[in-house]
């Protein structure tokens, strides 16, 4: 009988579990939801060990809704949300700390004060300073406990992202282990080194003892002994890195933009990182076997969000999918432009104090413009930061590969096609996160043996071509541009 590649998919809202096989379907998965906690206004938490028991229930359930056992599983892959950070003791296994999540600015003023090593931690990174990424979590954890620093230089305290803790649980303590790609968004991982970097432990005051070892992607991460039969973990890979591995964007100039509460761009751009002048992040995609790939990465704050919004708090829809069906009540927007900078403004504008505002409304303006509006300002955002990494990185991009819940929205794909003039590719499998870590895990343990292998799974669900005349897809992102410009130079007093 064939075997199962079983996927985690460690996530900040839910924990789950999948089985797909060897033709890369999606045969059986499982969810289970985890609490965020919010101790002080921006600061966000999760209980570590929370998240692992939710690994266990989930796989558990996973196996029964399945039928299967660990038998018929070939090897697990495991991917994460990133940069969220637990520092446990070595001999009880026992965090020390909850998990600081990636979303809290709780060791903001850690940051502020190593901002004079801004160029200096880019240019070795490819990050820009700011609370999201460990290395300053970390700090924190350790200011916070007592005697930190000395128990994590006497080599008493571990550090992990959550694929390192995942990974030490699952094998019983024998593995202290992360991969590249999660490393490279600790903020301590030296981007041409690919390894631990002794300025910036030393920047940030961090005991090297206490960081896991970093190896490939696909590598072999030992044996989960924790359920009934043993199994190898075989693929680790930070969310949005996997997904860009589940879309098949294996080479340079391979894009993907998944669409969710926000939007995620990560950029392929091969084996050399290309750092960014304008709000870009750099970061290691995957190292398989010896090579490394690198991807430049770029977020939309909100996306998806906003289709929430009209729906949560003006009431004019009922259901996400109701917006696509009003905004196809107008032919277009009709000039109206709505920015949805309701938490600032993230690539490339990286604006904190930016808030949102909707413009060239008129007597004759409906919430059928409005709504159109909202989907049409996802699009925008995307095309700004895409068209960012086709100028930092020189690739010039022909096919846009999709994902994210907003992707069943036709309307917003045909319009974001007609924006960028390139092809959008909407893949069968949505579930591109678990899928990439699954492809990873099964190329490390050899159940499937080549890229190319894995490139016939990837089917496609739909092709979106652009339509529109260019000359009126470019004067719609003159007026887009005009709308953020006015938005950005909008102060209260
Ligand atoms: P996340 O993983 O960030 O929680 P998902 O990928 O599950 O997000 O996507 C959820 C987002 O997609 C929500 O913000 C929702 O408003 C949006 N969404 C869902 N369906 C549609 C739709 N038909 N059209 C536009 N947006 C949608």
């Amino acid at each position: 009988m064939s075997k199962y590649i079983l996927a985690i998919d460690q996530g900040t809202t839910s924990t789950r579990a999948f089985l797909f096989n060897k033709e890369g379907e999606l045969c059986f998965k499982a969810m289970r939801e985890v609490t965020c906690l919010y101790p002080k206004p921006s600061w966000v938490e999760q209980e570590a060990l929370k998240l692992w028991v939710s690994v266990i229930d989930v796989v558990n359930e996973l196996l029964v809704i399945s039928n299967k056992t660990m038998k018929d599983i070939h090897a697990i892959g495991i991917t994460n949300q990133r940069e969220t950070t637990i520092v446990w003791d070595k001999v009880s296994g026992r965090p020390v700390y909850n998990a600081i999540v990636w979303q809290s600015r709780q060791s903001l003023n850690i940051c502020q004060k190593v901002e004079k090593h801004r160029d200096y931690i880019q240019e070795k990174t490819g990050l820009l300073i700011n609370p999201y990424f460990s290395a300053s979590k970390i700090r924190f954890i350790l200011d916070k406990i007592s005697n930190g620093q000395k128990r994590a230089e006497s080599g008493e305290l571990l550090f992990g992202t959550v694929d390192t803790w995942l990974i030490y649980n699952l094998t019983k303590g024998k593995i202290h282990a992360t991969d590249h790609s999660n490393a490279s968004r600790t903020m301590l991982y030296n981007l041409k080194t690919n390894t631990w970097d002794d300025d910036l432990l030393k920047i940030f005051n961090i005991p090297k003892v206490m960081l896991p070892e970093i190896k490939n992607s696909n590598g072999d991460y030992g044996i989960a002994s924790f359920f009934s039969k043993d199994v190898h973990i075989f693929g680790v890979a930070g969310d949005q890195q996997a997904a860009l591995f589940g879309q098949a964007c294996f080479y340079e100039g391979d894009l993907k933009n998944t669409y969710g509460t926000g939007c995620f761009a990560l950029l392929n751009t091969g084996t050399q990182p290309v750092f960014s002048h304008n709000g870009l992040l750099t970061t290691i995609a995957w190292k398989l076997d010896d090579e490394i790939y690198y991807a430049l990465e770029g977020s939309v704050f909100v996306g998806g969000a906003v289709v929430q919004w009209l729906r949560e708090e003006m009431n004019l829809i009922k259901t996400s999918d109701e917006s696509e069906k009003l905004a196809r009540r107008v032919e277009d927007s009709q000039g109206v432009y709505f920015v949805p900078a309701f938490v600032g403004l993230g690539t490339p504008y990286w604006d904190d104090n930016a808030r949102g505002a909707i413009f060239g409304i008129t007597r004759g303006t409906n919430k059928a413009h409005i709504t159109r509006a909202a989907l049409e300002a996802i699009a925008f955002q995307s095309k700004d930061v895409i068209d960012t990494m086709q100028k930092e990185s020189s690739l010039e991009v022909k096919i846009l590969r999709v994902d994210g819940g907003a992707t069943k929205n036709k309307l917003l794909l045909q319009f974001q096609a007609d924006l960028l003039n390139c092809e959008i590719h909407l893949p069968k499998c949505l579930e591109t996160t678990a899928l990439g870590v699954a492809y990873m895990a099964g190329f490390g343990s050899k159940y499937w043996t080549s890229l190319d292998e894995i490139r016939k799974n990837h089917c496609l669900k739909e092709v979106y071509k652009p339509k529109m005349d260019q000359k009126l897809a470019y004067k719609k992102y003159l007026g887009w541009q005009q709308a953020i410009n006015s938005t950005r130079s909008f102060k209260v007093k």
